[in-house]
């Protein structure tokens, strides 16, 4: 409940009503955690299997655009009228050249922090025409904030560009302390090896539960492309998700980090 004069009224008013709903935690409608399920890359196989998957369940996901394929464009818009969420993953995906081998100029080594910035800004207007938005959140492309050796969330926290930034490198241990205290500039995910299986997928999400925090996953392909998980693996997710949903928040990471700075 927001501080003031109104909510210390309002409080006065509702008496033990109120309270309760103080007593309720962090995430909506009495949720134990929250689950946000995030995709990188702008691949052709999360529209093809990733997008129907969480619409038959009634869950939005969270996919981080870069390098746009322009057939796709139409599939893209149509997920975020459904309610998924279209963030910025920059335009060409600059990472370091030792961890993603792609063109010299495209690598993390050859940008300035001027120009990683007005990049992600473009990728902004971009990721607007496609979806109408005014305000994006962003992933670091390989968990990496670097632009010529230099890490540029100082700069892109004063340029106000982006709402929050999804990293890397969740361990789990995180989750149960939810986005209490975590920097919305470095939101911790996890990912997982290719041959991940459902139950080790379930198994964070149930860390979560037991915790009480939030698990953020991290998917590239999904039954296709690279860095896959398997159709099976991602379903048996997803049902588990659906059959724990009073107890579980599944949202996008826009909602989750709003949800979060609300709660401050
Ligand atoms: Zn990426």
């Amino acid at each position: 409940m927001k501080a003031g004069f109104l909510g210390f009224g309002l409080a006065l008013a509702l008496g033990t009503a109120g309270q309760a709903e103080e007593a309720e935690g962090p995430w909506p409608d009495g949720a134990k955690a929250a689950v946000v399920l995030t995709y990188d890359d702008a691949l052709t196989s999360q529209l093809d299997n990733a997008v129907p998957a969480l619409d038959a369940a009634g869950f939005n996901g969270t996919f981080f655009l870069s390098n746009i394929k322009q057939a796709d464009v139409a599939r893209w818009r149509a997920a975020a009228e459904s309610g998924h969420e279209l963030g910025n993953h920059t335009i060409f995906h600059a990472c370091p050249a030792a961890v993603w081998a792609t063109d010299p100029r495209n690598t993390a080594e050859d940008y300035t922090i001027p120009s990683i910035l007005s990049e992600i800004e473009q990728q902004n207007v971009m990721l607007h025409a496609i979806d109408g938005k005014q305000r994006h959140g962003m992933a670091t492309p390989c968990g990496a904030s670097l632009a010529g050796g230099q890490d540029y969330i100082d700069e892109l926290r004063a340029a106000g560009s982006v709402d929050y930034v999804r990293a890397a490198g969740a361990t789990g241990n995180e989750v149960r302390d939810g986005l209490d205290g975590v920097d919305v500039m470095n939101v911790p995910a996890r990912g997982f090896p290719d041959d991940v299986t459902g139950e080790q997928l379930i198994a964070y999400a149930e860390q979560a539960r037991q915790g009480g925090g939030i698990a953020v996953f991290l998917f590239h392909g999904v039954a296709g492309d690279y860095l896959q998980v398997s159709d099976a693996a991602h379903r048996e997710l997803i049902a588990w998700l659906a059959a724990h949903r009073g107890e579980l928040w599944v949202t996008t990471l826009a909602e989750a980090v709003e949800r979060a700075g609300a709660q401050r």
